[in-house]
């Protein structure tokens, strides 16, 4: 791949795969405002950044997330991947070269996690810039397009005389050389430093002001009107920078300098500081309520719920329901408050016979506050003084959402919308609906909406529903959780501006990249549903092979397991080819409920659990409860860290009862050999003794002869570290991820603020992963992964080259999994597991793995 200079200029080949853009559609003032340099942005499908032409890499800040290079005709420029990405601090980024270096066309220089940053970063478009200032300008960009890395993205040529070079810039007449000189020492308050936008900042506010201005830092110096000088300062928040301007401005360029490095800006919300003249071209910082959403726009949000969809906007307004605030008596009232209730109740225990996984869990959850007696006595003060019914329930239920919210704790926003879906029922109910009435939507409806409530999402025709965009939201909430099980691309957090979208535009839901695309045009439309018929092609494939068993390419049997935590996850499962069940979790049959299930109760569902898998192996978990997870029939001591307290088998050492109980309803299942059990949280060989100690006992007590086969979860570094002892104690291990990762980066795996670090990948979490492997190896034990990393298709190859021969995941993923093994050896996953040991983040592994799959791979 090689660049051509033509005639003194210069063609610039596309450094990513994606889709180049004005750079008007860059949601940043100073790209958009061209105060770096022209040129285009492209919106990345690929993970990569090549070098667009020969040259020397002369700026790459430590964070990683732009590269500046110069051409060998001595054109600067500078590819900054994302926006506002500078403050992830070089997380997602993966630097292949060094400043000084030189690199040849379509040489890779930067691979970048693009889930992470889509989900954190403000916007994912890439301003490529020829650099104002380095003497050059953009001759032809082209149009909006789809560009593979190397294909023609545009041509460049020198400037005229006039503006080229601004560091070799003469004083302008009138300004005595070294007259009028002015410095000051200021201190850096930006909180990134002078990275590309304050660098920028810094030009263009010295840009009207005549003389030369210069910073300083350490024993580096830099022009002020170059923005790659100033970056390549590397000046950092905190360091004292030295201004120096001489001129007949200078004191005015002094005080322009030293607003910028104070943050003006920042503190602003991003426009230029008011001391710089603002060039004409600089569009207004984007707030809600000036953002254009025009044809061609990128809105970023949170993926919520992975996959692609192209389809038309339909704007959800969702109106408040109307209340009298007056009552008509409080025996009528209450009454009619009554009413509406029990008829709430009536049609959740109805959609909770039906449901199973989330969509249980939010009818569960929405039952139990139906019945919560201080929201029911805070409505009927509410009567009691006067009010309708349907005031009172609302001023009751929004006292308990403002107390909610007042703790600024993100965690609490899916009570909050528990309780506005709620309110919305039983309002509902009391206006004479029968239930969230099923929305009329044309056929690929996206639906975009402020917010959305559970009830609203499931009261939608899903057969026309092609995905959700919400402008607030989380993805951890209950209506993301449950798009996610619905299988139905979501983003969230897109923020108000998508509420500008025009009802029926054609929109491009692009959930893996994190991006809503407006209007994209018919090119763009097409090569995406080209895309959808591939992805759906390709699933019906998978689907069909996949209750074939599973073996590499080189022939090694890897199994594919399911996790089951109801009757219908074990149906899903089977359909879907799964090998088996490597993890049922019982607690769903204790949970919810006034007393324990019976012996008979248990056995009778496991039994039911064995039969959906046609006698494919069951390993039933052992009860995994805690603090965190009360149930009223066993009152735990109240714990400070319920994380760190009774949990798991310490929980079933605790009450005996209920793990001797437990056992014989698990030994009870027919045919024997069908059900292995399953220990969660072991961290000693003791536990294990004591557990199989009650396992004989029951054995005995039932008079059953065969052993049962006893594995120990892998989800504490203690056991992992152990595993050599453990094994001598366990017939098989099935490694925990979420707890194994939780407990050894010290992150809580519920924590939102934590939820985007906390990966499975991390190599500290692989090296406890291998050391099982060994262990497991050495005793011949088999090894299985049973948490989050097992359904993570990128990860299967690394897991595989650990040494793990079986892999229970969510049910939905078992088809793809088994597609993607049969296309791996031994030996290339060896390699990988090998190389990912040795990275220094996970971020580097995922990059890594990421490489492998390729971004449709997975
Ligand atoms: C795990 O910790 O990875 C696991 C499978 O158990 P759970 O998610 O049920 O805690
Ligand atoms: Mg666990």
């Amino acid at each position: 791949m090689r660049a051509t200079e033509p005639r003194g200029g210069l063609v610039l080949l596309s450094p990513l795969a994606g889709w180049s853009t004005p750079l008007d559609e860059v949601p940043d003032p100073v790209f958009a405002g061209r105060m770096l340099g022209d040129g285009l942005a492209i919106d990345p499908t690929g993970a990569t950044l090549h070098a667009p032409c020969d040259g020397e890499i002369i700026a790459l800040p430590e964070s990683k997330h732009a590269v500046t290079l110069r051409s060998d005709g001595g054109a600067e420029i500078l590819m900054h991947i994302g926006v506002d990405t500078v403050g992830l601090r070089g997380e997602g980024f993966e630097a292949h070269v060094t400043v000084g270096r030189r690199v040849a066309a379509g040489e890779r220089l930067i691979t970048f996690d693009l889930d992470l940053i889509a989900r954190r970063a403000k916007s994912l478009l890439t301003p490529i810039l020829v650099v104002d200032g380095g003497g050059f300008t953009v001759v032809r960009s082209g149009e909006s397009r789809e560009v593979a890395v190397g294909d023609v993205l545009m041509e460049i040529a020198p400037a005229g005389e006039a503006s080229a070079g601004s560091g070799a810039r003469e004083p302008e007449s009138g300004a005595a050389p070294g007259g009028d000189a002015q410095a000051r020492l200021v201190r850096v308050a930006l909180e990134h430093g002078i990275h590309a936008r304050p660098a920028a900042l810094i030009v263009s506010a010295v840009k009207a002001l005549s003389g030369e201005v210069e910073l300083a830092v350490r024993d580096r110096t830099a022009n002020a009107r170059s923005t790659v000088a100033l970056m390549k300062l590397g000046a950092r928040k905190g360091d004292e920078v030295r201004i120096r301007a001489a001129g007949r401005d200078a004191g005015r360029a002094v005080a322009a300098v030293a607003d910028v490095l104070a943050g003006a800006h920042e503190q602003a919300g991003g426009s230029p500081p008011a001391a710089a003249p603002k060039p004409t071209s600089v569009r207004p910082p984007q707030t809600a309520a000036a953002v254009e959403v025009r044809p061609g726009a990128a809105l970023p949000g949170v993926v919520a719920s992975r996959g692609m969809a192209v389809g038309q906007a339909v704007r959800l307004a969702v109106r408040e329901i109307e209340v009298t605030p007056a009552g008509a008596g409080v025996s009528h009232e209450t009454l009619q408050l009554q009413r509406a209730r029990e008829q709430v109740r009536g049609r959740l225990e109805a959609a909770r016979a039906s449901a199973s996984g989330t969509a249980r869990e939010i009818v569960e959850a929405h039952l139990e506050l139906l019945d919560d007696p201080e929201l029911t006595e805070s409505a009927l003060a509410h009567i009691a003084d006067g009010a309708g019914a349907g005031h009172a329930w609302r001023q009751a239920i929004r006292a308990d959402v403002e107390a909610l919210r007042a703790l600024g704790d993100p965690r609490m926003a899916e009570r909050v919308d528990d309780l506005l879906d709620l309110e919305r029922q039983v309002l509902l109910s009391m206006n004479g609906h029968a239930g969230a009435a099923a929305q009329d939507l044309p056929p690929d409806a996206i639906v975009l909406a402020a917010e959305l409530l559970p009830s609203q999402l499931v009261g939608l025709d899903a057969a026309r529903l092609a995905g959700i965009c919400l402008a607030a939201g989380g993805a951890t909430s209950h209506v993301s959780i449950l798009a996610a099980a619905m299988g139905v691309p979501a983003l969230v957090a897109v923020g108000p501006s998508l509420l500008r979208v025009v009802e029926g535009t054609a929109l491009l839901l692009d959930a893996d990249a994190g991006v809503l695309h407006v209007d994209p045009g018919a090119e763009r439309l097409a090569a995406a549903r080209r895309q959808l018929a591939l992805r759906t092609a390709r699933r019906a494939a998978e689907r069909e092979a996949a209750q074939q068993d599973c073996y590499t390419a080189d022939g090694a049997r890897i199994e594919v397991f399911a996790n089951v935590g109801s009757l219908s996850d074990a149906q899903t499962a089977a359909r879907n080819g799964a090998e088996g069940c490597g993890l049922l979790r019982t607690e769903f049959l204790f949970l919810e409920r006034e007393t324990a299930p019976s012996e008979a109760e248990q056995q009778a569902e496991y039994q039911r659990l064995a039969e959906a898998l046609a006698g494919k192996p069951l390993t039933v978990r052992t009860l995994d409860i805690g603090g965190d997870k009360p149930i009223p029939y066993l009152p735990m001591p109240a714990e400070e860290n319920p994380a760190l307290g009774l949990r798991g088998v310490r929980t079933s050492l605790w009450r005996p009862d209920l793990l001797r109980q437990q056992l014989r309803a698990i030994l009870g299942v027919r045919p024997y050999g069908q059900c292995r059990i399953l220990l969660p949280m072991i961290t000693d060989v003791a536990e294990i003794r004591s557990v199989r100690a009650a396992i004989e006992e029951a054995r005995a007590g039932i008079g059953r002869q065969e052993p049962i086969e006893v594995g120990v979860m892998i989800e504490t570094p203690a056991s992992a570290l152990m595993a050599d002892s453990i094994a001598a104690e366990a017939d098989f291990f099935s490694i925990g991820t979420n707890d194994l990762t939780q407990y050894t980066l010290a992150m809580d795996r519920g924590h939102p603020e934590l939820a985007a670090r906390l990966d499975a990948l991390h190599p500290a979490v692989l090296r406890l992963i291998a050391r099982t492997a060994q262990a497991a190896q050495a005793r011949k034990r088999m090894v299985a992964v049973c948490g989050g990393l097992a359904s993570d298709p990128v990860a299967a190859p690394i897991l595989i080259g650990l040494g793990v021969h079986e892999l229970s995941a969510v049910p939905a993923i078992v088809p793809r999994l088994k597609a993607l093994i049969r296309g791996l050896t031994l030996a290339e996953c060896a390699g990988m597991a090998s190389e990912a040991l040795e990275q220094t983040s996970a971020e580097a592994v995922r990059a890594l793995a990421l490489r492998r799959a390729g971004r449709d791979g997975v």
